[in-house]
């Protein structure tokens, strides 16, 4: 009897079946070639069943039994910490279950009493959470559910590509077209969602903010910001709109390249909407001022009266597979389970008595991602690595492989041998989506059961079996249960009362089908599809403009770097590609895109091989000539590793409020190479 489950991949957690035979059929929503093929990998002959170990550093991996291998491991952590408890730290994934992100913030802070833990989420969501946070006092990704789209008038979507990332997402976009809604799409690309959508505006990378603040300034001028509203729900209004009066549309082109004709009617689009929704990703908030372009868009949504209106709202498109529950238990540097603050001392009481702990010995904040994996080595001596694979992944990730080089001891937990787990000096295979069962959160806040369909390989353990034996080994007190139905009761009560509150969820309420959003407080509560109907998670129940301002670019244009270099995912591959590269129905290959003028003025052709350069580091690529594109940008996909890695060539700034890198715009050269 097949399974009832959901897709390993991305944060639309499409439901599917599995059998015995590891057969995939789609459910109701349909899959994306991603899923349909997901479960090539449960057989991949490139799947690890042993675990891996390192005699000497350079030296080849070889296989070990697990006690060598746990062994290894704890011997190293305890050899650290002789220099002190940060002299360990732990790296986790938005892919990670809810049981194994709050297992692993635990782990961290009770087994190792570390605060050096954060994870790949931090490269992918910490803008927008951000910015909700600050605006409406609280994060999650879609405050309603997703099928409210299909009832819009009008959906703007910033930075987003949902056409090739998670492509049944557009069937909203489609019901909601087909009763006459329309669609505006923001990107310097014309990507297959712009393809569909009314209106397309094309600004170049980095420069989302100004046109948000343009067309707050055109709402304001043409008498379209919803008053009642602005009085009722908000406050802040006039500071934020003191910012957006200097950015009139001329200007506004003059910086982005929107006309102000195309400026004047996607505020139109949305304003005459009756419901209408501002949805940002990953193009507008992996920026060095990430918070501050979502908060843009945010302004611009409170200004027309969207968010916690019925049927209208703004959100943000979560990217990982459970990217939303990952960043909500405590696998963050400043978390802990529930979405509460680490420092908070009435979070820390109440997390420590669920712990068994005292709450002195829990430690405080850590240091986000990228900071973390840029002080390796002389910070941190060794390191456990979970479901992340940042040697690809991380921006400027030349520095970043070098930095896990420099450990005295890395451990990899994973499937395969990923271009991070290639490095390390003890690798732990572990179990995937269809052999284990877990919870994922979706993008709307939704919390999903995955099942288990099949029973894993030989040789291969749970990370939760793996954190239960290390902190055993560590002799640490504190129970770390196996069984993910006892996980997920744990992390039930230490998030109760936390702005993430899953004390009413179970997964046996889950598997008789409930359909529960979070905050879900008690075993007869129904959960929450739509937040801030009445009033913002705010003390005083109003959302909060932030006025913000179009900074400088964080790194200029030059004569040595004159085009723009912008980076994302395509739709045959899943983030680092360490799971799909190795799929061969998802066929493929990295390139550069660049627009055909640019490509005449350079000499390219189509296919010919290219040298993509920034001062950090250059890319070989095949050139992709297209019209669709602006002539001062390049796109590449971020997929692939060694010489044809996007992130040799990303910068690493980080957003002073989210510590989010900036992924999306980098000053690069291109050089076509002799034939
Ligand atoms: Fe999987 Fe996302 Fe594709 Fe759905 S859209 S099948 S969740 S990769």
């Amino acid at each position: 009897m097949p399974v009832s489950t959901h897709c390993p991949y991305c944060a639309l957690q499409c439901g599917m079946t599995v059998s015995r035979e590891a057969e995939v059929e789609a459910g109701p929503g349909g899959l994306c070639r991603k899923g349909w093929t997901s479960a090539a990998l449960l057989r991949s002959p490139e799947r690890l069943t042993t675990p891996l170990v390192r005699d000497r550093k350079g030296g080849p991996l070889r296989e070990a039994t697990w006690d060598e291998a746990l062994s290894r491991t704890t011997a190293a952590i305890r050899r650290a910490q002789q220099s002190g408890p940060d002299k360990v730290a732990v790296f986790g994934g938005g892919g990670l279950t809810n049981e194994k992100a709050y297992a692993l913030g635990k782990f961290a802070r009770v087994a190792l009493k570390t605060p050096l833990i954060d994870y790949n989420g931090r490269f992918c969501m910490s803008s927008a959470a951000a910015a909700a946070n600050r605006a409406f006092g609280m994060d999650r990704g879609l405050p309603f559910p997703l099928a409210d789209l299909g009832e819009a008038d009008c959906v703007l979507l910033v930075g987003s590509n949902p056409a090739e990332t998670m492509p049944p997402f557009l069937q909203h976009l489609r019901r909601m077209q087909a009763a006459g809604g329309s669609v505006v799409v923001v990107d310097p690309r014309r990507t297959p969602t712009a393809e569909v959508a009314q209106l397309h505006l094309a600004p170049q990378p980095g420069s989302d903010l100004a046109l948000a603040l343009g067309m707050l300034f055109v709402a304001v001028d043409e008498g379209l910001v919803d008053k009642d509203y602005l009085a009722e729900r908000t406050t802040g209004f006039e500071e934020a709109n003191a910012v957006a009066a200097s950015w009139w549309p001329a200007r506004v082109e003059r910086v982005t390249g929107v006309s102000e004709p195309d400026l004047r009617r996607a505020v139109r689009m949305l304003a005459d909407a009756p419901r209408a929704m501002v949805l940002t990703a990953r193009g507008a908030e992996q920026h060095a001022h990430g918070v501050a372009t979502a908060t843009a868009w945010l302004n611009l949504a409170l200004a027309l009266g969207l968010p916690g209106t019925p049927g209208s709202g703004w959100g943000t498109l979560t990217g990982q597979g459970n990217g939303q529950g990952g960043r909500e238990h405590g696998q963050k540097a400043d978390q802990l389970p529930g979405y509460r603050s680490i420092s908070d001392p009435a979070a820390r009481a109440h997390v420590a008595s669920v712990w068994g702990v005292d709450e002195a010995e829990l430690p405080g904040p850590g240091i986000s991602a990228y900071e973390l994996l840029d002080s390796l080595g002389t910070g941190p001596t060794a390191m456990l690595l979970f479901a992340s694979n940042p040697v690809v992944s991380a921006p400027n990730a030349r520095n970043v492989a070098r930095k896990l080089q420099s450990l005295d001891f890395l451990a990899v937990s994973d499937l395969v041998l990923s271009e991070t787990a290639a490095l390390a000096d003890v690798v732990l295979p572990t179990t995937q989506w269809a052999e284990e069962s877990g919870t994922t959160t979706n993008l709307e806040g939704r919390v999903l059961l995955r099942r288990k369909a099949i029973d894993p390989p030989v040789g291969v353990r749970s990370d939760l079996e793996i954190l239960h034996e290390l902190a055993s080994r560590l002799g640490c007190a504190a129970a770390f249960p196996t069984d993910p139905v006892d996980v997920f009761a744990e992390l039930g009560a230490a998030s109760a009362g936390g702005v993430a509150d899953y004390a009413g969820i179970t997964h046996a309420r889950l598997a008789a089908g409930e359909q529960l959003h979070w905050p879900c407080p008690s075993t007869d509560h129904l959960g929450t599809p739509r937040l801030f109907l009445d009033r913002f998670a705010t003390p005083d129940g109003r959302a909060r403009f932030v006025a913000v301002d179009q900074p400088e670019d964080a790194e200029p244009l030059t004569e040595a770097y004159p085009l723009r270099l912008t980076t994302g995912r395509v739709a045959m591959q899943y983030q680092s590609g360490a799971q799909t590269r190795r799929i061969a129905e998802l066929p493929g290959d990295a390139y550069v895109e660049l627009h055909e003028d640019l490509a005449a003025r350079l000499g390219v052709a189509e296919g010919d091989r290219v040298k993509v350069s920034t001062v950090r580091g250059e890319a070989w690529l095949a050139a992709r000539v297209t019209d669709a594109i602006r002539a001062d940008t390049v796109f590449v996909p971020f997929h692939w590793p060694g010489k044809k890695r996007a992130n040799s060539l990303t910068g690493d700034w980080l957003d002073p409020i989210s510590r989010m890198p900036a992924f999306k715009a980098c000053a690069a050269r291109i050089d076509r190479l002799p034939a």
